[in-house]
């Protein structure tokens, strides 16, 4: 079969594999999308950082050459003997982190921070393939309502959920949110049907276009200096201050700005991955008794959830679907957009039997 792996830096290759090998319990599936993202071009341009690649993963054994992909929806097409809920047919996404279910972390239900978790695409092989296998009783299967490309984001939603999540917010809570990519229009979709205001934030024409159209209560041009942008979301939220700044940018200084922004005793959450060190007067935190907090991943409960929120027709993810294209063209065309500093898309889907 077709898939991409990786094997180092700038070195990834669309190549004819085995296909995967079905276990007792495990479910085989033909993957009808996975998407290309960030975190891709990340481990492609800067990794190897997060993927196995020195030492083999210590509980799957595997390293790289790994198959990329972590944002996919499949089919069954065969079923391990030991996996008696999931038939042949049924479409589903993943629970990608596959954590050890016994340590400190997992039985606090903080299961993407299990330290033996394996991690889809990453400690093992992904899903940017024509076949894969993932245990059986960590795929979720998809209601007949919601189809397969909408389901493709389900793993960025659950991103998304998860942050949201941990801001804690009540309802009629204002939530700013800085970086309307995939992540961040997503955590806006989110926030907004769990009933907060939301205000987006960003310097792409395009991406602000979308947040008006997906329910942003005010849009903010983050091509305005900062004095500006400050002075508009206080307008909005009566001088106060949003009550949670959502950092889905990752920029230099958005970790900064977020916390400049959120009001007395609010909320800030980081969901981006930051490659700058930016220097930081922690009184900013202190003497305004502001809560930062990180997000990082996922649970199974969000995935379920995102399932629910789009068969719902809460959250609109096909939307944010730029592009379909197939395996032979995804290092060209797929990484080659997202590497072009063009960011007038949000995300490109492959259909690796096309
Ligand atoms: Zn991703
Ligand atoms: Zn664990």
């Amino acid at each position: 079969m077709k898939a991409l792996v990786y094997h180092g830096n700038k070195d990834v290759r669309v190549e004819d594999v085995n296909q995967p090998q079905l276990k007792d319990e495990l479910v085989k599936l033909k993957i009808d999308y996975c998407g290309i993202c960030a975190t891709d071009m990340e481990e492609y341009y800067y990794g190897p950082k997060y993927i196995s690649h020195d030492t083999p993963h210590p509980i799957s054994g595997k390293k790289t050459p790994l198959i990329v992909g972590h944002e996919a929806t499949g089919t069954v097409v065969e079923v391990g003997k030991n996996v008696t809920d999931i038939i042949v047919g049924t479409r589903v996404v993943f629970n990608g982190i596959l954590s050890c279910e016994e340590c400190y972390f997992c039985d606090r239900g903080l299961t993407n921070q299990c330290p033996q978790a394996v991690i889809i695409a990453f400690g093992d092989d992904g899903a940017m393939a024509e076949y894969a296998v993932w245990k059986g009783s960590e795929v979720i299967p998809l209601p007949d309502n919601v189809t397969s490309i909408e389901a493709a984001l389900a793993e960025p939603a659950a991103v998304a959920h998860h942050a949201v999540a941990k801001s804690n917010f009540s309802e009629g809570d204002s939530i700013a949110i800085l970086g309307c990519g995939t992540v961040g229009l997503l955590a806006l979709q989110i926030a907004k049907a769990k009933g907060a205001k939301v205000y987006a934030i960003d310097k792409r024409l395009e991406s602000l276009k979308m947040a008006r159209k997906l329910g942003a209560n005010a849009v903010i041009d983050a091509n305005l200096d900062m004095e500006k942008r400050k002075g508009q979301l206080m307008e909005l939220t009566g001088g106060i201050g949003p009550d949670v700044v959502i950092d889905a940018a990752g920029g230099r200084d958005t970790p900064v700005e977020a916390v400049d922004l959120v009001r007395t005793g609010g909320t800030v959450v980081l969901v981006a991955v930051y490659t700058a060190k930016p220097e930081f007067d922690f009184n900013e935190i202190m003497f305004r008794e502001v809560n930062v907090v990180g997000s990082l991943g996922y649970q199974r409960s969000d995935v379920e959830s995102v399932v629910s929120l789009i068969s719902q027709k809460k959250i609109k993810t096909d939307m944010l679907v730029s592009q379909i294209i197939g395996i032979d063209q995804v290092v060209d065309v797929g990484y080659g957009k997202m590497l072009s500093g063009s960011k007038d898309f949000f995300r490109i889907l492959v259909s690796p039997s096309q």
